[in-house]
């Protein structure tokens, strides 16, 4: 049985106030929940991990990119030392708002992958087609492509040290959501590659379906075999949703 990962993505969202506050919330709300079968991750905006590093007692924290670099002249740029000294222990990398708007590549990934496990920060790798490829019936062979690409020549210590996010592109912030099933299909496909990566480690990698997941379709998603958990965009910004989505993974 594999602990369920509840993660929320808060994109560019909040300032570093409102988020301390809302931590506050979440805190008082959680000595009433029985949230104790779930890990609950929060990736931020970087600016915002340092007024929530008093979290970490019963939440953890990540980043939502970082560079591939190590250090220097790469202005605007956010290392994986940086995110790691401020409280994160989780990075996303290739989001595919990333992917998309920042023409980020697999080779660009796979060094980022690289980076972010060099610094001990956990990298939480997104893949997902799009409606057209998906139409075209080429879905699994899209994501299955972007984690070979994305992972060529990685090795884990530990099956703790990665986490597969599946999110397919037409059903981020849409509302559009994948069917418990189709999703399921997707995830045991991606489950099946790494156990190709990684023979001893793959029925222990965390997998997290990601797309317009909300409480009232949580439950059906988060009870399929290789649904480890969810990648959260919009749900994961009101405590209360956040605190359900929690619930339908027990
Ligand atoms: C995301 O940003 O990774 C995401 C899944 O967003 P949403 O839940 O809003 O679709």
């Amino acid at each position: 049985m594999i602990r369920p990962l509840i993660a929320g993505n808060w994109k560019m969202n909040k300032v570093p106030t409102e988020a301390a506050t809302w931590l506050g919330d979440l805190k008082e709300k959680l000595k009433q929940t029985d949230a104790g079968h779930a890990d609950i991750l929060l990736c931020v905006p970087a600016t915002h991990l340092g007024a929530m590093v008093a979290a970490q007692g019963f939440l953890a924290l990540g980043g939502q990119d970082m560079s591939q670099h190590e250090s220097g002249a790469y202005t605007g740029e956010i290392s994986a030392a940086m995110l790691k000294d401020a409280g994160a222990s989780y990075v996303i990398v290739g989001h595919s708002e990333r992917r998309e708007y920042h023409k980020e590549d697999d080779a660009l990934l796979n060094a980022k992958v690289k980076k972010a496990l060099e610094h001990n920060l956990i990298p939480i790798l997104c893949v997902g087609e799009s409606e057209a490829q998906r139409d075209a019936g080429k879905a699994k062979d899209v994501v299955i492509a972007q984690l070979k690409a994305d992972l060529e020549g990685i090795s884990f210590a530990s099956a703790d040290d990665l986490v597969i996010a599946y999110e397919p592109i037409w059903a981020i912030g849409t509302g559009k959501t994948a069917t418990a099933d189709d999703a399921q299909e997707m995830c045991a496909a991606i489950r099946q590659t790494l156990a190709e990566l990684y023979p001893d480690q793959a029925s222990r990698i965390r997998i997290l379906y990601g797309g317009s997941m909300k409480p009232s379709n949580a439950q059906e998603l988060l009870s399929k075999a290789d649904i480890n958990g969810g990648l959260i965009g919009g749900a994961s910004l009101k405590t209360d949703d956040l605190l359900a989505l929690v619930a339908a993974a027990k």
